[in-house]
């Protein structure tokens, strides 16, 4: 058997048998193959860079992202709901980067040439061999009436993990016996699907302990509760009856600050608290950079390694992904940890020019419904040749049964291994 022909079936079994971490395909070769930059320090663009290094230590890796801290959107609705604090979903980048020696520019990448091959941020310009871009998404209010960015104090979105999970836990914690909250929920596609459900049971554990008389209005763009709906419906039924009122197709389409008030087409919900989420799309930075597709705002890959199929050498992986090119996949923390991992892998055979492997991918979402127990979704992906996308494994996907004790021990069990897998 030829080096390449053993390498490219080590790294296949490799990466698909849990041995990925004792590849080291450096060893096989003196010459420094690369420059790799990856801009995002989420769950994307971790694992696609400790991918990276894990196979290869002598490919450059330098990741561009804003925050100087780690903090997990999967676990922030448990801050929301009072059972964990930002302190448990907050992690330092420290371990990774010495331990991977992955460079890490904490500014905002400003621009992408794509024809020179360069990154700007505002203290600094890279040039790239390969590009990942992980950049999660953007909150689109352009829909909503009376929308200024300085009322997202009033208003706030809690969608992506900082300030405003703090701002909006605070909030329920410190709203008035018999109050109301209301919570909207965009069209899908959206960032985690069962996110606003979880979120909706959590404040309502919370207030139906603490808060007396308060009730929960859940404006819902959708026809339908869109994740795991039979499981939320009965969790909801069983536990509170009394507290959360569900209005599907209520899209909100305007907003009034002063007197907290979000409306939608037939509507006007007075509240105490209000959490407005708001519609998604990629980041402006990959409109920009001209890699989404006109009258399209998600970005278009191929499904095989998530390069970007309008850009050679720059691959996009995570929320920022469009479906219609990928599969039928959840915007979650977990794909988006399996496409780092998928497009980590094929930059490195890129680098060498070994032979890519078909990826395959997991997902499972566990949702809590209430501070004690929970549910959860799994689905298995293989690339279908045909479709040219991901698809589901017909028959090795389903949902829990029913809300357990266990699936909570499970769901923290999970989020614990996962950040490891990604940070340390
Ligand atoms: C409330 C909630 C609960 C969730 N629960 C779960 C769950 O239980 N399980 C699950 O699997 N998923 C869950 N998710 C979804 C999960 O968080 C996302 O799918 C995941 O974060 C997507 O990863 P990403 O890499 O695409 O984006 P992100 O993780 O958001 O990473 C993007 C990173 O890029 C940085 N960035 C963006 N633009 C720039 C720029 N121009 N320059 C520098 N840096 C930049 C950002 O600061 C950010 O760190 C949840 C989401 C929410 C909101």
């Amino acid at each position: 058997m030829n080096r390449r022909l053993f390498l490219s079936r080590f790294l296949y079994s490799a990466a698909f048998s849990g041995l990925l971490p004792l590849t080291n395909i450096a060893n096989l070769s003196a010459k420094s193959p690369g420059r790799v930059v990856v801009i995002g320090g989420g769950w994307g663009g971790l694992s696609a860079a400790k991918t990276i290094k894990l196979l290869s230590p002598e490919v450059e890796v330098v990741i561009i992202e804003k925050e100087k801290v780690f903090r997990s959107c999967p676990i922030s609705n448990w801050v929301i709901g009072q059972i964990k604090t930002m302190e448990d979903i907050t992690f330092s980048y420290e371990t990774l980067q010495k331990r991977y020696d992955i460079k890490f520019i904490h500014d905002i990448a400003s621009y992408v040439d794509i024809e020179k091959k360069i990154v700007k941020t505002e203290g600094t310009i890279l040039n790239y061999d390969k590009l990942v871009l992980s950049p999660g998404i953007e909150l689109d209010y352009s829909s909503i009436e009376n929308w200024r960015p300085d009322y997202s104090d009033i208003f706030p979105a809690a969608w992506k993990a900082g300030r405003e999970t703090q701002l909006l836990a605070n909030k329920i914690k410190n709203m008035r016996n018999g109050g109301v909250v209301a919570v909207s929920i965009p069209l899908s596609p959206y960032r985690c699907p069962p996110g606003p459900y979880e979120r909706i049971s959590l404040i309502a554990s919370y207030i139906k302990n603490n808060k007396p008389g308060s009730k929960l209005i859940v404006l819902d763009a959708n026809q339908k509760i869109v994740s795991k709906g039979k499981l939320f419906k009965k969790a909801w039924d069983n536990m509170y009856k009394d507290i959360i009122e569900y209005r599907p197709d209520s899209k909100v389409v305007k907003i009034n600050p002063n007197e907290h008030i979000l409306s939608t087409d037939f509507d006007d919900v007075k509240c105490d608290v209000a959490n407005l989420i708001p519609p998604q799309k990629a980041p402006k930075l990959l409109r920009e950079t001209g890699l989404i597709k006109e009258k399209e705002i998600w970005a278009s890959v191929n499904a095989y390694d998530f390069s970007s199929s309008i850009a050679e050498d720059v691959f996009i992986v995570g929320d920022s992904t469009s479906q219609i090119s990928v599969g039928r996949v959840p915007k979650s923390g977990y794909v988006a940890n399996s496409m780092g991992k998928v497009c980590g892998l094929a930059i490195v055979a890129e680098l060498y020019g070994i032979k890519k492997f078909p990826p395959s991918m997991i997902n499972t979402c566990f949702s809590l419904v209430s501070s004690e127990e929970g549910i959860s979704v799994s689905a298995v992906y293989h690339y279908d040749e045909k479709l040219k996308k991901i698809a589901v494994v017909e028959g090795a996907s389903g949902v829990s049964p029913e809300s357990s004790d266990i699936v909570k021990d499970n769901a923290w069990d999970w989020a614990k291994a996962i950040w490891d897998d990604m940070l340390t």
